[in-house]
């Protein structure tokens, strides 16, 4: 067990500023050390549901076992169900699962990720009409990252709120209608009441192999101060490689609408891509997006980079 209490003054000031004199300072408590092959495992088991796709059986088990994983965890789990329409008027029955970490705290973080697939694989890319999408990159690497953090909030983690958000029905939309993407997203920042999150970080398509974490647009024009602070970390931590200081261009993600509509300054952490036209990865709504495409490498990467944030952000020390 390491040394929890220090006398005022020893340690990092940055972690005593916040006591009175005649409480015993928390030493602040270390930044763990993210598993990918434990997000790699989560990321499979979402896979292994079958793509979930709105209204269908492996959707709702894959939304049961978010809500089982969140509550082995020991987060105050909440199931926001809510109705939106599709593109084609098909009425989805949508659920953002949010497992909250210290509810009671009033600084906090949010994290987020989108749990549901895409229904059809219509990228210019894929030539099989019979193509499936199975989301391994797009929609499960950013959740098995998340339950990754997750695991070691729940296991005495550090001294700040985090509410993990898995949003639903992000990937639903038709191209040239901007609303009618992230669908979950603007739930949950149309209804957002009570304490605000200081700010967010978003994981989308995390687990493609040598990923280019580039500055997305949207992010960068809404959060700025959110970029500089985890692309500097990164580059500090040695993740500079993947966290490009580059303008990946503007995406939109479900950070838009908690940007736009909910106020909380939010960044994607997205692979953004040169090579393609869509600016995403090759297999981005392809039948290609299956567990090969996923890379532990890239999971670490954008796994113990988020990790470190909170755990030096309650620490006073980023
Ligand atoms: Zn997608």
């Amino acid at each position: 067990m390491p040394l929890l209490f220090t006398a005022c003054g020893k340690e990092d000031p940055a972690a005593t500023t916040a006591s009175s004199p005649n409480e015993p300072t928390v030493a602040p408590k270390p930044v763990p050390k993210f598993e990918p092959d434990s997000a790699y495992a989560y990321v499979a088991r979402q896979v292994a549901f079958g793509p979930r796709t709105m209204n269908s059986p492996a959707h709702d088990a894959t939304r049961d076992w978010l809500v089982e994983q969140l509550n082995t965890f020991g987060a105050e789990v909440e199931e926001q169900n809510f109705n939106a329409t599709g593109p084609d008027g098909t009425q989805f029955r949508g659920t953002n699962v949010i497992g909250r970490f210290k509810p009671a705290l009033r600084d906090r973080i949010l994290l987020a990720a989108h749990w549901d697939t895409r229904y059809v694989a219509d990228s210019p890319l894929e030539d099989d009409p019979t193509a499936v999408v199975e989301g391994a990159d797009d929609g499960a690497s950013g959740v098995g990252v998340l339950l990754e953090i997750a695991r070691h909030l729940g296991n005495d983690g550090p001294e700040i709120g985090v509410d993990i958000v898995f949003l639903d029905a992000e990937d639903q939309g038709a191209s040239e209608n901007t609303e009618s993407w992230g669908l979950g997203a603007q739930h949950y920042a149309r209804t957002l009441s009570g304490i605000k999150p200081r700010y967010g970080i978003l994981l989308d398509m995390v687990g493609g192999k040598d990923p280019r974490f580039a500055i997305e647009g949207v992010s960068q024009h809404f959060a700025p101060q959110v970029v500089q602070k985890v692309w500097g970390l990164a580059a500090q931590m040695g993740y500079g490689k993947y966290y490009v200081n580059e303008d990946g261009g503007a995406v939109t993600d479900d950070h838009y609408f908690i940007n736009q509509m909910a106020g909380i300054p939010t960044i994607d952490i997205i692979n953004r891509r040169k090579e393609t036209e869509s600016g995403f990865v090759l297999h981005w709504h392809t039948g290609d997006d299956g567990m090969d495409a996923i890379d532990k490498v890239s999971l670490g990467a954008a796994g113990q980079v988020v990790l470190a944030v909170i755990y030096r952000e309650a620490a006073g020390t980023l």
